[in-house]
């Protein structure tokens, strides 16, 4: 394949599935899973109420397990908040932040993000970082200003060793939940200049080895044409994540 990092195919369940259809669909991803080994890495990303459960039975040498979110503050009296050290004490491995939706509906700011980034990375969880601009940004040409901004913002003032567990995930707003994917040559435009942007920071070889998701209405039918391209490492995948059918069509897109 086109080069050597890691391609990855993340869902992100969001605030779907109780308890019993979550372990249903865990199960049924971790049997397909372990019997027809995937081309790429997988990750399932739950509500916390779903971690220490699936963290029983998933084989997590061919499915990785996170939360979508985790606080800002270490322990204490925050009612209703889940800290890094309780989402790794269930098994999970990975945390999903900054999605545009926590920055959007719980004005989650670039300092809150550096916080809970840093919080994952001293509980040993990988951290998957979504950016992305909206609409109105895409369509003043601001891009690419928004992207850097937010890496800027809560990422780049991580060391190189901190940098490498960092998975990127370049979201639309605009395309997420819509329908509206963003074109390939759109997606690979951006993921390339995110790249460029890691190697000024980082040196080259880092961003050589860092995995840039692509997420927003990915699903089978468009993730081919996407993760052809030499900057798209794979996919964060809301909607289509909630079927184990739907997610292996686009799990199978790496064959
Ligand atoms: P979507 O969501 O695939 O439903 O567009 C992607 C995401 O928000 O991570």
């Amino acid at each position: 394949k086109k080069n050597m990092r890691k391609k990855i195919v993340a869902g992100n369940w969001k605030m779907n599935m109780n308890l019993q259809d979550g372990i249903a669909l865990a199960k049924e991803l971790n049997e397909t899973l372990t019997n027809e080994k995937p081309n790429c890495g997988v990750i399932i990303c739950t509500p916390f109420i779903h971690l220490a459960s699936i963290a029983q039975f998933l084989n997590q040498d061919v499915i990785g397990l996170g939360a979508e979110n985790c606080a800002d503050k270490e322990k204490g009296a925050y009612t209703g908040e889940v800290s890094a050290e309780m989402v790794k004490s269930t098994g999970a491995q990975y945390v999903i932040l900054g999605h545009s939706e926590r920055r959007g509906y719980y004005a989650e700011t670039p300092e809150i993000l550096k916080e809970k980034v840093l919080l994952a990375l001293k509980n040993g969880l990988k951290v998957i970082f979504c950016i992305g601009e909206s609409l109105e940004e895409r369509e003043a040409g601001k891009q690419n200003e928004v992207v850097k901004a937010e890496l800027e913002g809560s990422v780049f003032n991580l060391t190189e060793e901190e940098f490498k567990n960092i998975i990127i995930a370049y979201e639309p707003i605009w395309a997420i939940g819509t329908g509206k994917t963003a074109t390939a040559d759109q997606a690979e435009e951006i993921h390339a200049y995110i790249r460029s942007i890691i190697a000024e920071k980082y040196g080259q070889a880092v961003a050589d080895d860092t995995t840039i998701l692509y997420g927003g209405s990915c699903k089978a039918s468009n993730a081919p044409e996407l993760f052809a391209k030499p900057d798209i490492d794979g996919g964060l995948i809301g909607g289509a994540s909630l079927k184990a059918a739907d997610f292996m069509g686009i799990i199978n897109a790496w064959k």
